[in-house]
């Protein structure tokens, strides 16, 4: 059987870095596996789900290279979640509820006083016909819950092992609210069952419905699919990830200037056993990717990891991949240009600096004439790689000046700026005659 996936993010709000990287986790096992990938849009919500939100997500997606074999939305299929629904209805398993959220409220606030666990007490489960029907007639509508078996629930779980879940201690879950919205619970086991999806992967905060679900499979007479709980993300030092980074969202990432392969070979390595390195491409990923390399505890998202790996990507960036892209920011100055300042590239923005510099024009800024003068009478003749070490020797032994007092003053009369790219890089790019007249102080 070949293996299907799917990855269900609700159109309520943007992509971030969490679901990111359930997208992703999805995406390479199946890859890995030559499965397929399903997009599947959890948009029973219709008040809270919006259209721009699905376009955002299938746009970050496609951006980050997670590509789908198929793609549906929720919204499309309540008829299949209403024939799911009868059928659980008709075998007892889906029974109607009229407590208010106040009387429930109030119920569990006794049972807490009495030490009881907090627990559903079943009661309308005991409500006769004439009950029901007065209820009917107050206005009130009901909401259906599913009659959990009340048992321990064993899966063995891809990424967390042997795994339980005690439905006993469970509250029967509402499937169906009393304006008669589906909730995510059922839905989402329809959709699996139609769609043959054979494995369901998703964070460990879902581990609890996983022991409801499995119940709803058995009940609608179902196999019951693979799972695989991951483990949370934290922060770098182990703590929950901060509401900056966890809410960072995809889109943000990329006006940060952040490569697709950057946050793809973070967040798809981070917690595995395989070293924090950029991966050739996100097929290679998906190629290396196995649940058996990750670990049982959290996974430490550091941005300095991230920032290590994008300035990776774009060491190893070749100039087919670049030229586009410098092009657009108008900072093509030719292959030999971009093989000198990619070894120093933290983001791909930050040629547009460098070809600033090389192109000009500049303004010098000279703060010592003297200091200038003395520089510009032993500036090399020819310019080559070597000569910010054979010019600046030069500019030490003429003028005395040393470490700061040195590379400072000739960074700011070549670039106008006291901060900027790696100087050995950037000034061999420089023509000799513009050098010559920034040295001189004039705008070149
Ligand atoms: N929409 C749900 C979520 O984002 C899907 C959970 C699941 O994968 O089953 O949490």
């Amino acid at each position: 059987m070949s293996v299907k996936v799917r990855f269900a993010p609700s159109p309520t709000g943007k992509l971030h870095v969490g679901n990111v990287r359930t997208a992703l986790v999805n995406w390479m096992f199946a890859k890995g596996q030559g499965g397929s990938f399903v997009l599947r849009i959890d948009d029973t919500d219709l008040a809270r789900s919006t259209a721009e939100f699905e376009q955002g997500i299938e746009d970050d997606l496609a951006w980050l290279g997670l590509l789908w074999d198929e793609r549906d939305n929720q919204s499309k299929r309540f008829d299949r979640y209403e024939d799911a629904a009868a059928r659980l209805k008709a075998s007892g398993r889906l029974y109607p509820c009229y407590e208010t959220a106040e009387e429930l409220d109030r119920r569990r606030k006794v049972q807490l006083s009495r030490g009881l666990p907090p627990i559903y007490d079943r009661a309308a489960l005991e409500l006769t016909d004439e009950q029901k029907a007065a209820y009917e007639a107050e206005g009130r509508r009901p909401h259906w819950r599913f009659k959990l078996d009340g048992k321990r629930v064993a899966w063995e779980d891809l990424a967390r092992g042997h795994a339980e879940v005690d439905t006993a201690s469970m509250s029967d879950p509402v499937l169906i609210r009393e304006d008669g919205l589906f909730l995510y619970t059922l839905p989402s086991v329809v959709d699996d069952i139609d769609m043959a999806i054979t494995h369901i992967i998703r964070g460990e905060d879902h581990v609890t419905n996983t022991g409801a679900q499995i119940e709803i499979f058995e009940a609608l007479g179902a196999p019951i699919p693979g799972f695989a709980h991951m483990p949370l993300l934290v922060g770098a030092d182990g703590a929950a990830l901060s509401k900056r980074l966890g809410s960072l969202s995809i889109s943000e990432m990329r006006d940060l200037g952040y490569e697709p392969i950057a946050i793809t070979s973070h967040l798809g390595r981070i917690g595995t056993s395989d070293p924090l390195e950029v991966g050739a491409s996100i097929q290679a990923l998906g190629e290396s990717f196995a649940f058996s390399k990750m670990g049982r505890s959290p996974a430490r998202y550091d941005t300095a990891d991230l920032d290590r790996l994008n300035a990776q990507a774009l060491h190893a960036m070749s100039y087919a991949v670049a030229q586009p892209r410098l092009a657009d920011l108008d900072a093509d100055l030719g292959e030999g240009f971009w093989e000198a300042v990619r070894p120093n590239l933290q983001k791909f923005a930050d040629v547009i600096e460098m070809a600033a510099i090389v192109r000009g024009p500049i303004t010098p800024v000279i703060e010592d004439a003297a200091f200038a003068e003395a520089a510009l009478a032993v500036l090399p003749e020819t310019i080559d790689a070597s000569l910010w070490p054979t010019w600046t020797n030069a500019v030490k032994e003429a003028t005395g000046a040393k470490g700061k007092g040195l590379f400072m003053p000739l960074r700011l009369i070549l670039t106008g700026q006291s901060h900027g790219p790696d100087m050995a890089t950037i000034a061999p790019m420089i023509d000799r005659d513009r050098i010559v007249k920034r040295l001189k102080g004039e705008a070149a």
